[in-house]
């Protein structure tokens, strides 16, 4: 019999339920990342207890999710999840479950759960292994396959295909060959399309964050269960961008994908951005003829792609802030360095892109590089890397000078301004704006006696403008 070791932590909470004649027993995410000898990150608890009966015995329990039989307990400074012993209870809606029925065994708790290798639980009493799926020997053979038929697994619940592909990419695992098939099938689609965005998500963000998220925007792709949530991305499959210049060896929706794969797994902005960053490309798209080759431009295609993202995402429910970064990334990824820019060039770079967004957009073009042929830049001893390093620190100088890169960090505001009689209104707005202008080409006129100079020739100059 397997049996495994069981963290301090857990053994004394299974202490306390023990001693109230309850059981215990570990499951979901833990109980695989054990049997694949990773180091779990969460605990999942399951119980016979209910959960008023958990609120009784543990001294801090929040009850987050108490429709559903689940209490979070905080126990030796840890977070715990613990759910009652439950059957499958329905989500009719796409968004709630109908009702929860406790079930009285952990075997009827282990077959409500979607996949194999997630219906494993380990008793907390003495680390034995609870099994009835074969869920250890899918572990072994790195397969995903649904508790008992996949078509009725996927019908009870349509967050599941998508939990399917998910996991799929997080744990490189493949999908079993009927529980694949199911994907495709239209009711299948149809359940899928009645979960709640905020469910799908959340399940995109955990795709986000895996080594390589190409694998399951590959699988939505295919399945066709992107375009139920996504439906932007459609125009860029096949979409082809190689003209023969070699900048480009993918379709859009490839390059996007492999883009995704290039930012850094912990940074879920970038790696957002860097599969939208062309998302606009097949709009953008004309052809053009040089010297008897056709080539194909992608003009403003950045606009058009910051535009197609905004709605996508705010459909999508991420947080406002997160939009406008992630649409700033987007919007800002095309800048193109020399070292012919004038120190000037760099501040007005630094004004538009913003002087904390600066990593990430390295990032996202290093993403990007990298989701032209899947190699990854090196950034020291290659061409385009020396750029992106002289930019960076060309960067830091600038910032570290703290020349005035905004409006406030003028020497003179709108106040000083109309005491030296520059009429309120538009006209300040205007005046501070060419100030700044004025500011950039030059840090060393920002003092207040040189731009009140500079504040009132700019004024006569617009009014004689203006009268002649
Ligand atoms: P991770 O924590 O990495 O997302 P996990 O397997 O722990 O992976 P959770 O979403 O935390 O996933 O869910 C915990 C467990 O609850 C799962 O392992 C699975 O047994 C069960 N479960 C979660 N969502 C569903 C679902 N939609 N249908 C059936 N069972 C589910
Ligand atoms: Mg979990």
């Amino acid at each position: 019999m397997i049996c495994l070791k069981i963290p301090p932590v857990l053994k004394k909470m299974h202490g306390i339920f023990e001693q109230h004649g309850y059981s215990a027993y570990l499951v979901g995410g833990a109980v695989r990342d054990m049997l694949m000898g990773k180091t779990p990150s969460d605990w999942d608890v399951t119980t016979n207890a209910r959960p008023e009966e958990i609120i009784q015995i543990f001294h801090k329990v929040i009850p987050t999710g108490i429709a559903h039989g689940t209490v979070t307990v905080h126990f030796m400074k840890n977070e715990i999840e613990v759910t009652t012993f439950r059957t499958e209870s329905g989500y009719s809606d796409g968004r709630h479950p109908d009702h929860i029925e406790y079930a009285a065994t952990i075997q009827d708790d282990l077959s409500r759960r979607d996949f194999t290798m997630n219906a494993i639980a380990v008793n907390l009493a003495d680390g034995t292994v609870v099994d009835p799926f074969g869920g250890q020997n899918d572990i072994r053979h790195e397969i995903i396959r649904t508790v008992g038929k996949p078509s009725e697994r996927f019908m009870e619940d349509g967050l599941r295909p998508i939990r399917a592909i998910r996991f799929a990419a997080q744990l490189k695992f493949s999908i079993e060959k009927d529980t694949y098939s199911e994907l495709f099938k239209a009711e299948i689609q149809k359940k899928a399309a009645g979960i709640s965005v905020e469910r799908f998500r959340d399940e995109m963000i955990k795709l986000l964050k895996a080594e390589e998220p190409s694998a399951g925007i590959k699988l939505l792709e295919e399945t066709h269960l992107l375009d139920i949530f996504m439906p932007e991305f459609r125009p860029c499959v096949q979409c082809i961008q190689g003209d023969g210049r070699g900048f480009h060896e993918f379709d859009v929706m490839t390059h996007l994908m492999y883009a995704c794969d290039g930012a850094p797994k912990d940074k879920l902005n970038v790696r957002l951005a860097a599969l939208l960053h062309d998302i606009g490309k097949p709009q953008a798209k004309n052809i053009k003829t040089e010297n008897g080759a056709e080539l194909y431009t992608f003009y403003n295609h950045e606009q058009i792609s910051e535009k197609i993202s905004r709605p996508l995402l705010a459909r999508l429910k991420f947080p406002n802030a997160l939009i406008d970064n992630v649409c700033h990334l987007v919007k800002n990824h095309m800048f193109n360095y020399e070292p012919t820019w004038t120190d000037a060039a760099v501040r007005r770079f630094l004004v538009r892109t913003g002087y904390e967004n600066f990593e990430d957009l390295i990032d996202l073009r290093l993403a990007d590089i990298y989701g032209m042929h899947r190699i990854p830049l090196r950034l020291h001893d290659s061409p385009a890397g020396k750029l992106l390093l002289e930019l960076k620190d060309r960067i830091e100088v600038e910032h570290e000078k703290n020349s005035a890169l905004t409006l406030k960090a003028l020497a003179v505001n709108g106040k000083d301004l109309m005491h030296a009689g520059i009429p309120a209104g538009k006209t300040v707005g205007k005046v501070l704006n060419y100030l700044l202008e004025t500011v950039l080409d030059d840090p060393a006129q920002n003092t207040k006696d040189t731009l009140l100079t500079i504040a009132q020739n700019y004024c006569q100059n617009m009014q004689k403008a203006c009268s002649e």
